[in-house]
């Protein structure tokens, strides 16, 4: 029987095929990881592509970055990974890639946090834009910080998409959903027509994580135009409104 280490590596290897095969990455672009001990990290070594990488071309550091195992050295970017696991107690995987629909958001300066699809708002939330930061840096994780302490997936500006997850696979799936709100977004863009949802409606897709179990995630951000139509007014509020502000008005030129 195998046991749970194996299973692991097996796991991160996967999901290395699955982000090599999907276009995520090219070359030897991206990492992943896993916490599998208080103060042990599994991870992609740097150099080796995610769609050719074996059980046993695994590192493991701690979490100040120090190598214990593995004859690869481990990616430089790995040091973005140990914040992550400091910040957030509640995360055991962290996957990081450059999937070219998402990326190009990071490119643009364009965050995806508006409230479009059901499965995104409740899974995610939304998916802000960090500042960039040199990658392999100390200064790149810095803008991540306040973002990644609510957020499960945030793009980094002229880079790609770290997504955080329990698992290994729960981390690749977010960035398939990332990826996938990327390209839908994208094309609605491109139709010329980009349909909000509203407060009511956000307000009920929020309700129902409690279903799902999701808890402590943020919401999209309402516009301001979907949040007025959430409040119509009646003809009757319009007319007073209005009728307050002129008497205002009159009040302060008076
Ligand atoms: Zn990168």
């Amino acid at each position: 029987m195998m046991n749970s280490i194996q299973m692991v590596r097996r796991e991160i290897c996967e999901v290395g095929r699955r982000i090599y095969k999907r276009g995520y990455v090219a070359a030897n672009d991206g990492n992943i990881s896993v916490r599998v001990a208080a103060d042990r990290i599994l991870c992609t070594p740097t150099g080796v592509s995610k769609g050719y990488i074996l059980e046993d071309m695994l590192c493991i550091c701690d979490l100040e970055g120090r190598q214990v195992a593995g004859h690869l050295k481990i990616s430089s970017e790995i040091r973005m990974h140990l914040e992550i696991y400091k910040l957030r107690a509640d995360i055991h995987a962290v996957v990081h890639a450059h999937p070219p629909t998402a990326t190009g958001f990071a490119v643009a300066g364009i965050e995806l946090t508006q409230c479009i699809l059901p499965e995104v708002i409740v899974s995610l939330g939304g998916i802000p834009l960090a500042a960039y930061g040199t990658p392999g840096g100390p200064e790149i994780f810095e803008p991540m910080r306040p973002l990644l302490r609510e957020y499960d997936a945030v793009l980094m500006a002229n880079h790609g998409v770290v997504t955080l997850g329990r698992d290994a696979m729960d981390a690749h799936f977010k960035m398939e959903t990332v990826e996938h709100f990327a390209r839908i977004a994208l094309v609605a863009h491109q139709l010329g027509s980009v349909k909000t949802l509203d407060l009511k409606q956000v307000g009920e897709l929020i309700d129902l994580r409690e279903r799902f179990g999701i808890v402590d995630r943020p919401s999209c951000q309402i516009g301001e135009e979907e949040a007025q139509a959430s409040r119509k007014e009646s003809p009757d509020d319009l007319v007073e409104r209005i009728t307050q502000q002129v008497l205002a008005k009159l009040e302060r030129s008076s």
